[in-house]
């Protein structure tokens, strides 16, 4: 049987749309989280702590953090689930902003 056990947690996120891919997020994320690919910074969830060291360097402003809980599920579908539920909260916090914003 699986086990699954619900993490609440924080973790970055690139707003593809502004990353430049000057790879200056990877140099300072000292969990090795961080990785270029195609000229995007992309986060693995599974190793981002949460330290804003990213967020911060970025001359891009294109690194925030999320809250988040996920279920660990076994990799490959936890994967999975954390993308669909990161790409979720990353439109709610859009809508957020637009709102404030409206203010
Ligand atoms: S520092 Fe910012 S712009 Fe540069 S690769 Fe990282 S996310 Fe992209
Ligand atoms: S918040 Fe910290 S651990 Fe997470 S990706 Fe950024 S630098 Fe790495």
């Amino acid at each position: 049987m699986q086990q699954v056990q619900i993490l609440p947690s924080w973790k970055a996120v690139v707003d593809e749309s502004l990353c430049v891919g000057c790879g200056k997020c990877v140099k300072v994320c000292w969990t090795g989280a961080i990785s270029v690919v195609d000229k995007k910074a992309v986060v693995d969830f599974n190793r981002c702590i949460c330290c804003t060291a990213c967020m911060k360097t970025c001359p891009r402003g294109a690194i925030r953090l999320v809250p988040y809980s996920f279920p660990l599920v076994q990799r490959d579908e936890g994967l999975a689930e954390i993308k669909a539920r990161l790409n979720a909260l990353g439109s709610e916090l859009e809508e957020i902003q637009k709102s404030i914003e409206a203010l």
